[in-house]
């Protein structure tokens, strides 16, 4: 029904790319989607899969062993994921986002050391720039890393980390400078299998996305080695996490995107199934027009975001349109979802039915990757 419609960045090769990530995710993690949703976590060995099928690091350069495609790679993947109903596989912030740091500013030895593994599921990574103290305001965190000869010693505590029970590796937002704001944040690679005083607390119990590992982590004078610092020099970390951020906030639109989709499809085949007063609930003129609605704000969703990607894609997508997009999209999301889930009655509030836990899922959309609040600050502060 929906999926007729293709970006104008699609080709032939990407639609291959999609129709294998699609049969990937239905073989290897639907049948497991539900456990893991109970268990709190994705297994261990969901990663090693996904990396060889090459869903790791799609993006990176071939060279460092990914996949050498572009955002477009990224965009499909996620919106597949939608698409087939797996939530919690934590693969945008390990390919998406910290891969593209250590692209981005790695040395050549910090790319060589850890992309290959990461591209493989060998090293599964984290980023943690929030504190229980700050979130939005990400030059207040406290979190410190202090130069003690050829080591940095890390202190401090981060919480809502994704895949913070798996990760092997963690991009940690910390001081160099404690009496400078942004130009005293650096961006530190903690190793956790060689890292004394690093400990893990709870995987946090939360509304939706229950097989994310999301979790407490805490440095207790973690020491790492200076070749640990990215990109080599300090006080890079605020432009390094300000230069990226176009591609994290874009890519949660493409997931609301994919979430719309499925969501109508869900409630058309639902409501030409179910009947009340001998006729189908989708007959009724409340259902069509409500749909027909639904679909006019996916198709202008659907624009703004492949607009987006294929200015991304050119390198022109400014951070303030990336912020635009991820505020409009996800809340269009979950208006939509909560639309939809009122046509499946009692039903829809069950949590075995997909639309209910669409629902729950949905709800941070609106608060991760710089809550919608931040987000139309910066769209007014550049109008
Ligand atoms: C499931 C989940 C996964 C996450 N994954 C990660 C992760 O992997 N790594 C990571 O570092 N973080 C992660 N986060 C944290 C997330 O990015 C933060 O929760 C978010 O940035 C908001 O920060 P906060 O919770 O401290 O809220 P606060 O900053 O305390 O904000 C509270 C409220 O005040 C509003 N507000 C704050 N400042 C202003 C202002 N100036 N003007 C108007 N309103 C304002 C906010 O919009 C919000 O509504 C995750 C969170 C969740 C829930």
């Amino acid at each position: 029904m929906l999926d007729t419609y293709s970006p104008s960045w699609m080709t032939e090769d990407l639609e291959i790319f999609k129709d294998a990530v699609n049969k990937f995710y239905t073989r290897e993690f639907v049948p497991h989607s539900d456990r893991w949703t109970k268990e709190g976590i994705v297994d261990r060995d969901a990663w090693y899969k996904a990396g060889e099928a090459g869903i790791l690091c799609a993006s990176i350069p071939e060279e460092y062993g990914g996949g050498g495609g572009t955002y477009a790679h990224e965009a499909i993947l996620t919106e597949e994921m939608e698409r087939c109903g797996v939530a919690g596989f934590g693969n945008t912030v390990h390919s998406l986002i910290c891969a593209h740091y250590f692209n981005a500013y790695g040395t050549e030895e910090q790319k060589r050391k850890w992309l290959p593994k990461m591209a493989t599921g060998e090293l599964v990574c984290a980023i943690a720039m929030t504190e229980p103290g700050t979130g939005s305001d990400l030059q207040s965190v406290k979190t410190r890393a202090t130069k003690q000869g050829n080591q940095y010693v890390i202190s401090g505590s981060k919480t809502f980390i994704t895949n913070g029970q798996h990760a092997d590796l963690i991009i940690v937002v910390a001081k160099t400078d404690p009496e400078q704001g942004a130009k005293g944040i650096s961006l530190m690679i903690v190793e956790t299998a060689e890292a004394d005083g690093f400990r893990r607390g709870r995987n946090l119990d939360k509304m939706g996305q229950h097989a994310a590992d999301t979790s407490e982590l805490f440095f207790d004078d973690v020491k790492i080695p200076t070749s640990n610092l990215l990109g080599g020099e300090e006080g890079q970390g605020f432009y390094q996490l300000m230069q990226q951020l176009p591609a994290e906030r874009l890519i949660i639109a493409n997931q609301g995107v994919g979430a719309i989709e499925r969501a109508i499809q869900l409630t058309v085949d639902y409501t030409r199934e179910r009947n009340t007063f001998g006729n189908a609930v989708f007959d009724y003129q409340n259902t069509q027009y409500k749909l027909a609605e639904c679909k006019a704000t996916w198709m202008a969703a659907r624009a703004m975001v492949d607009q987006l990607a294929d200015q991304l894609m050119r390198g022109e997508l400014d951070a303030n349109s990336a912020a635009a997009a991820k505020f409009w999209v996800s809340e269009r999301q979950c208006e939509i979802i909560d639309t939809c889930l009122q046509f499946f009655g009692g039903y829809g509030y069950m949590d075995e039915y997909p639309i209910s836990r669409m629902y729950t899922d949905a709800r941070v959309q609106r608060i991760y990757g710089g809550s919608n609040e931040i987000m139309r600050m910066l769209v007014a502060r550049a109008l």
